[in-house]
């Protein structure tokens, strides 16, 4: 089990951790003033980080992905299921965000917190998200979507 740096939010932590288990191809965290610091944690831990001007970072076992993931993320244009398949969100769930666009995931993912999630899917509910305490980095595509409990479980942390 990897020490995480105490700043990291969870949902980063639970991300990073899938990017350390082979799980996911990427994560893109924000990092604000910790970049440098998020770096040599990364190095130690066989992981390479890039940087944007932004505050984020796309952290990954090969140093060429974390490099395409900042710079999808700056190009112009609409990217988003590009940019959710580098990061291993499922498929379903990268439609679906296509579906409404960068500019309204804000919107999507509000929607998709005042639905009710039963059981096991209670670790999907993304309404923990802009605290930083959401299991998933991704918006799901449904309350009932399988390949985001199955990640949601991959990621625990213990
Ligand atoms: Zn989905």
């Amino acid at each position: 089990m990897a020490h995480f740096p105490c700043w990291l939010p969870l949902s980063a932590v639970t991300d990073v951790t899938l990017v350390l288990r082979g799980h996911k191809p990427a994560a893109r965290v924000s990092v604000g003033r910790w970049g440098g610091e998020l770096r040599r944690w990364a190095r130690r831990h066989g992981l390479f980080t890039s940087l944007d001007a932004d505050g984020f970072a796309a952290i990954s076992r090969n140093p060429a992905t974390a490099r395409r993931v900042i710079d999808l993320d700056r190009r112009p244009g609409r990217h988003t299921l590009a940019l959710g398949t580098m990061l291993g969100y499922p498929p379903c769930c990268s439609r679906a965000a296509a579906r409404v666009g960068d500019e309204s995931i804000d919107q999507l993912h509000a929607a998709m917190a005042t639905r009710r999630y039963h059981g096991r899917f209670r670790a999907i509910n993304p309404s923990g998200y802009a605290d930083g305490i959401s299991r998933l980095s991704q918006v799901p595509c449904s309350h009932s979507c399988l390949p985001s409990l199955r990640l949601a479980v991959l990621s625990q942390v213990c």
